[in-house]
């Protein structure tokens, strides 16, 4: 992609601006990212509009963890793989293509053959274990912190953890 696909504001970004792979809706998996060697998000329950949980899977090991936001433990990721932690794969599919997926949590899919499905199955076939849950709370919080964005009243001092987003000229 050369500079002429890029916006103004893109290109007057210090941080290079990453589109979804693909669109996808927020409201199944509102968080989900590839760090601390996981992917980890929130994923919003099935059946109860008010509760959500905190899943995992680490990179390597495929240990995955998920409890409720009040730290309960999920009820479905005793043995494997509940359906919260496959939600938030196939949302992290869709957030940052199959590829940078598993090249992030090491898993080696047929070339070719890159779903979401492949990738889970590959996992699972690795019969992985149920994994430390001790970081949701921490996940939890940074998924509010980012919440917390979307109600700040707009301002035009500077919010240190925004600077990623351009400057912008103002229109008199
Ligand atoms: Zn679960």
């Amino acid at each position: 992609m050369g500079d002429g696909a890029l916006s103004v504001w893109e290109k007057s970004s210090t941080a290079r601006v990453v589109p979804p792979a693909r669109p996808r809706k927020l409201a199944k998996v509102p968080f989900a990212e590839l760090a601390d060697g996981r992917l980890q998000g929130v994923v919003s329950s099935g059946s109860d509009i008010g509760r959500v949980y905190v899943s995992s899977v680490a990179a390597g090991t495929y240990a995955f963890a998920c409890s409720t936001n009040n730290n309960r433990p999920c009820g479905g990721a005793r043995g494997m793989f509940c359906k919260h932690i496959q939600t938030l794969v196939s949302e992290a599919v869709l957030q940052y293509g199959v590829e940078r997926v598993a090249r992030y949590l090491k898993v080696e899919i047929p070339e070719g053959d890159a779903g979401t499905q492949s990738l889970t199955a590959a996992m699972t076939a690795s019969c992985p274990v149920p994994g430390d849950s001790s970081a949701a709370a921490q996940v939890f919080s940074r998924f509010l912190r980012q919440l917390a964005y979307l109600e700040l009243a707009p301002i035009t001092a500077p919010v240190p953890e925004m600077q990623w987003f351009p400057p912008t000229r103002t229109v008199a």
